[in-house]
């Protein structure tokens, strides 16, 4: 079944039923896994946080003036702060049991897969089933996956620097050993496994090689930087309350100035922001992988959402890849066929390889070729596999006469040029060829000449073949442009096939660059040719990375597909390299952020989406529980300063607070839970109607800022007008009290949804509704339920109370809702898509 060349004794692999056994006996081929870190380690890592330490302080003091204060009642506040930090660590690691999970699945979708023969068919395995004896194919931008011996080797060469250090590549010949965990860079191989797993070269290496951390992507360092922020000032303004409160009271009311200092930092600190952080992000890389776009690299997810540009190639991500031969135009189409059959990689089987090459054989079958019979009468000695860089494929094989022969396919005018032709024949197969490419076919020329000779050759015509842009194709590329984003196709075809395909799936540029003019110009003429370019032709690989680097250059954030080992140094500059999980080679899959399980461009808008989702929903959830704190904060130093002011105290000489410490955490955690959660996975039905969220705009936007601070000065004045007016009303102290935390409880929860609004007009979330219904019934149940009264030290409230209070909550929410429309309206008015010009 594979190349004639061939003989008997070579190695045709193993059956099934052998490497069943095989891998029964010895195991997976797959690198010892690092060791998990203990859940106590994981535990213990939770409260290495600047807000967790923070409250850890409040901890110990709160526990310090207990023992000051004479401990008579048990120490409730301690304790509730101590539930709170271990339930929030114990979230903590729950959470990071769950994104694991989902990047360990992501990991296996991602897993390497390999062309090896069993039971002496081609097959797509994973490199994991691999057994000794296995035959496995190998081309240009593989990994080696287990080690084996070269078999039946063409022009190979591999690159061992990932054991050796030695960043040359080794040529390798028949018979010899290559290394897992070494890069296939030229030429192709088959090679037969000698050994698997932990006994590979690439095993033993990893089983001494450390463990590999997993960083923090630049949202969660931001995030940290921003809590780390919060909790110095806190530590701050809590240092200035004890001093402050010290001199007011005197020494003798220390225990409860710390106190006060204490609920306060508790209302203030934010700590589940990052728990809360990593799980939307561990959600949304899962809602990618989903729609089958694998993130490899959790940091390239923000980045993703602010892409202001997707070049993407064009084979089989704009196009279906599934080839079509159309027409053969030539003068000897028996000579014609035989080149369209010899200098051709695929299999007679058909099943595995490039489409191109199948669809090519195919269409040489049909037209009567015997292909087994014309290969193993020609049999080949010797091939220059295709490369985008050649754009050629050769194949050297000994005619019937004994005599050598080459055939050449290939890029239809790179192929006229290494013919003997006239001027005038040349330009006229050029014309046909052009014509043919205007309808959006590719066109494929071939030749053929003696020995190994690659010019003067004779032609023997050219084959045109149609591959269907996909049928989505054309929804997502406009999908891109309402979203703000410019889409670019980048090709080594034709530029009149480029140009026909891009008119089809809504890509158009008016003018168009090849590979040659991108060389030509400088990067200051490539950067101004950016802003009406939009299809690239008869490009290099490495014409990419000039690309890439213009448009940055340019302040682009961009997404770049790449399939081959070429396009690596393109894939790793670009914001968002994007790999082809089908097509694509071993390291381009190694060096990207996204890989694409189904190699399609609407994938890639489809990660984009969720990229600018994810975003939102942390927006959406800082705003929530941030808004939320400044209120408390301003509520309880109002109500402190009203108290002092006022002389109101309680029997044994205390000032009376608003809340307290313990009322506070409650609150505050009410929304850490479920609420949170819930917004986790919030759907935003307009983020691709807007422009890309600017990558250098801090996270607290200014509209999240406005909103923040509007939203909770608002919440702590009507707070303080309840403290104010229902004593007025006639309702007692305690009760009064009550109906403030119920207020602050409730108006908290219910400003998740204008908290959502701020940004986007959200879409229904079944989960938050039932969370938050679930909140305010447990907060009802605070005020009514006798047990939970006592320990939270609330007072009943009656009807008329309840009715203020329920008013109150309606006003503070209609309010807020009001404002973030309006700055969602001044966002808008503010930033249209620039796009929208194309
Ligand atoms: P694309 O951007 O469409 O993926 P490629 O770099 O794969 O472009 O191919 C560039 C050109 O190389 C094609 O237009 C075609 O003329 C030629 N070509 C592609 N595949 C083969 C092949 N297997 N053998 C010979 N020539 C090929
Ligand atoms: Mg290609």
């Amino acid at each position: 079944m594979t190349q004639e060349a061939i003989g008997p004794s070579f190695s045709r692999g193993v059956t099934s039923e052998q490497a069943l056994a095989a891998l029964a006996r010895l195991g997976r081929n797959m690198l010892p896994a690092a060791p998990r870190p203990s859940f106590f380690r994981r535990f213990s890592r939770q409260f290495q946080n600047a807000l967790i330490y923070l409250l850890l302080l409040a901890l110990a003091l709160d526990l310090a003036s207990w023992l000051y204060a004479g401990h008579r009642a048990p120490p409730i506040e301690a304790l509730a702060i101590l539930g709170v930090l271990l339930l929030n660590a114990g979230l903590g690691v729950a959470q990071e049991y769950r994104s694991e999970s989902a990047l360990a699945e992501l990991e296996k979708l991602g897993a390497p897969q390999v062309w090896a023969f069993r039971d002496a068919q081609l097959v797509r395995i994973e490199a994991s089933e691999l057994v000794p004896d296995d035959l496995v194919r190998l081309e240009a931008g593989d990994r080696v996956p287990a080690d084996g011996i070269v078999q039946g080797a063409e022009a190979l060469s591999v690159d061992e620097s990932l054991l050796t250090g030695e960043s040359l590549p080794v040529a390798k010949s028949e018979g010899a050993e290559l290394f897992s965990g070494s890069l296939v860079v030229r030429g192709r191989t088959e090679l037969v496994v000698s050994r698997t797993g932990a006994r590979s070269t690439m095993g033993r290496l990893a089983q001494s090689l450390a463990l590999i951390e997993t960083t923090k992507t630049p949202l969660e360092q931001r995030i940290e930087q921003l809590g780390t922020r919060i909790a110095h000032y806190v530590g701050a303004l809590s240092v200035l309350l004890i001093v402050g409160g010290v001199a007011a009271e005197g020494v003798a009311r220390l225990s409860s100035v710390v106190m006060f200092a204490v609920a306060l930092s508790v209302a203030i600190v934010p700590e589940s922001m990052p728990a809360m952080m990593t799980l939307a992000l561990a959600f949304g890389v899962q809602r990618m992988a989903r729609r089958k776009a694998v993130v490899r690299r959790l940091s390239a997810v923000e980045a993703l959402g602010s892409v202001t540009v997707i070049a993407t190639d064009k084979t089989g991500t704009l196009t279906s890849n599934q080839i079509v031969v159309k027409a053969l135009h030539s003068l000897h189409e028996t000579d014609a066929v035989l080149a369209l059959t010899l200098a051709n990689d695929a299999d007679h089987g058909g099943v595995a390889g490039d489409p191109l090459e199948s669809g090519l054989l195919e269409f040489a079958k049909r037209r009567g070729a015997d292909v087994q019979a014309l290969r193993s009468a020609q049999p080949r000695i010797a091939s220059h596999p295709f490369d985008s860089e050649w754009k050629c494929m050769r194949a050297s094989v000994i005619a019937p006469d004994g005599t050598q022969r080459s055939y050449l396919k290939g890029a239809v005018e790179l192929v006229l040029e290494r013919c003997a032709l006239t001027v005038a024949e040349r330009s006229e197969w050029l014309q046909r060829a052009e014509a043919e490419a205007r309808t959006g076919c590719k066109v494929l020329g071939l030749a053929t000449g003696p020995g190994e000779s690659e010019t003067d050759l004779s032609f023997l015509g050219f084959v045109t073949l149609w591959d269907a842009p996909r049928p989505e194709a054309r929804e997502a590329v406009l999908a891109a442009k309402q979203a703000g984003i410019t889409v670019l196709m980048l090709t080594g075809d034709h530029s009149e096939t480029a140009r026909a395909i891009g008119e089809q799936v809504g890509i158009v540029s008016e003018r168009l660059l090849t590979g040659s003019d991108v060389e030509q110009q400088s990067q200051a003429e490539l950067q101004a040719a950016l802003a009406s370019v939009r299809v690239f032709a008869r490009l290099l690989p490495e014409h990419k990375l000039r690309i890439v680097e213009a448009l940055q250059a340019n302040g682009e954030i961009v997404a770049m597909t790449g399939d081959g080992l070429n396009d690596t140094p393109a894939l790793k500059r670009a914001d968002v390299g994007v790999a082809m999980g089908e097509r694509g080679s071993d390291v381009a899959r190694e060096v990207a952020d996204v890989v694409l399980l189904d190699d399609n461009f609407a994938t890639i808008v489809a990660a984009v989406e969720e990229g600018r989702v994810i975003y939102e929903n942390i927006l959406s959830f800082i705003r929530f529980t941030s808004s939320s704190n400044v209120a408390l904060m301003l509520l309880v130093l109002g109500g402190a300063f009203g108290s002092l002011v006022l002389g109101m105290r309680d029997g044994t000489g205390n000032l009376l607070l608003p809340l307290t410490a313990l009322q506070l955490l409650w609150i505050n955690f009410l929304g850490d839970g479920p609420p949170a959660l819930a917004l986790s996975v919030d759907r935003v039905s307009d983020v691709m109607q807007r422009p890309p969220r600017p990558r250098s705009s801090a996270l607290l936007d200014r509209k999240t800022l406005t909103f923040t601070l509007s939203d909770g000065v608002f919440k702590a004045v009507v707070g303080l007008s309840l403290l104010v007016l229902l004593p007025r009303l006639g309702a007692s102290l305690p009760a009064t009290a009550a109906a403030v935390f119920l207020y602050e409880a409730v108006a908290k929860l219910a400003s998740a949804y204008p908290a959502r609004s701020v940004d986007s007009s959200p879409g229904t979330n079944v989960w938050l509704h039932v969370s938050i219904a679930a909140g305010i019934g447990l907060c009802l149940l605070c005020v009514t339920l006798e047990p939970l009264r006592r320990v939270l030290a609330l007072h009943t409230t009656d009807a008329s109370t309840l009715r203020v209070v329920a008013c109150a909550v309606s006003l503070t929410v209609l309010g807020s809702e009001l404002l973030a429309r309006v700055l969602r309206r001044r966002a808008i008015a503010c930033g249209l898509p620039k796009a929208s010009a194309f």
